[in-house]
């Protein structure tokens, strides 16, 4: 028996388990199977590890920044970004890998849009590993978070609010907020004047609900807009050619 799992405090948004399981299926890997477990703290990580004899995991809101010094090993990628979204079981050592970042970069490959400047919502772990694959690609980025003086390269939601996107620009959501089931609302209201804005490709992280509301308003302002299903799967198929290595 192989047993992955998704760890979070909350997860009843997660579309993971049916992503793994539809693809156990599809291999016929009958004795492979992949839980969501919910956590309010990381305390009892290695213990459950142990009890449930799990081989890899998934990690998600708001683990993916604090689970780092409870691991033995990371790869040089999620060291770089300081943030772990899939751990491999080895002999009783846990790694951690970060596959947020090339798959949020892979699809940006993929869009047509061309970018000349991006904001990131949110200075989590997602949105660390979304500046990583910006960098990357070469994208100028900056941070936008509720306390902009604590964070490097960061502004403030009402300097964002502010800024009419004549360039090209994305705007990567990397809060939970929109998301089920808080799907009413938004991390900053977009302008609701009637200027069209052509020039923003807004990216929600989020995939459930899609659109979020977010990405609604953009839309009808005109922008370009992207859930976060696409890079959710790549994350996912990613996830488990590390745990196939291992
Ligand atoms: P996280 O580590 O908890 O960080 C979220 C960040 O969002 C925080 O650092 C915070 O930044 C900001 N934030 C939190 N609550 C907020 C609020 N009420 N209002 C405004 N900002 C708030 O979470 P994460 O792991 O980075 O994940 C963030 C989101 O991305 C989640 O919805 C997750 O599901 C999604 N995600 C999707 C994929 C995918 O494959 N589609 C992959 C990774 C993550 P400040 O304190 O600086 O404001």
């Amino acid at each position: 028996m192989k047993n992955y799992a998704l760890i979070g405090r909350r997860l009843s948004h997660s579309y993971s388990q049916r992503h793994f399981e539809e693809l156990f299926l599809r291999l016929g890997l009958t004795d492979h199977s992949y839980t969501l477990h919910e956590m309010e703290s990381l305390d009892s990580l290695r213990r459950w590890v142990a009890d449930e004899q799990i081989n890899g995991f998934n990690v998600t809101v708001p683990f993916k920044q604090t689970i780092i010094p409870l691991l033995d090993e990371l790869s040089p990628e999620a060291k770089a970004i300081g943030a772990v979204n899939c751990v491999v079981v080895n002999d009783g050592r846990l790694i951690g890998h970060n596959t947020d970042a090339p798959a949020f970069r892979q699809t940006i490959q993929n869009s047509a849009f061309k970018i000349q400047h991006s904001f990131i919502l949110g200075t989590g772990g997602a949105a660390r590993a979304v500046a990583y694959a910006l960098g990357q690609l070469g994208i100028p980025y900056a941070f936008v978070s509720r306390t902009p003086e604590n964070h490097e390269n960061a502004i403030g939601y009402s300097q964002l609010s502010t800024l009419n996107f004549q360039l090209p620009t994305l705007i990567v959501n990397a809060t939970p907020v929109g998301m089920y089931p808080d799907t009413d609302r938004t991390p900053f209201p977009l302008p609701t004047t009637h200027c069209p804005l052509p020039t923003l490709f807004l990216y929600d992280l989020t995939y459930n609900p899609s659109p979020t509301l977010l990405m609604r308003q953009a839309a009808a302002l005109g922008a370009k807009t992207k859930d976060g299903l696409e890079m959710l799967r790549l994350q996912a198929d990613l996830s488990w050619q590390i745990w196939q290595q291992n």
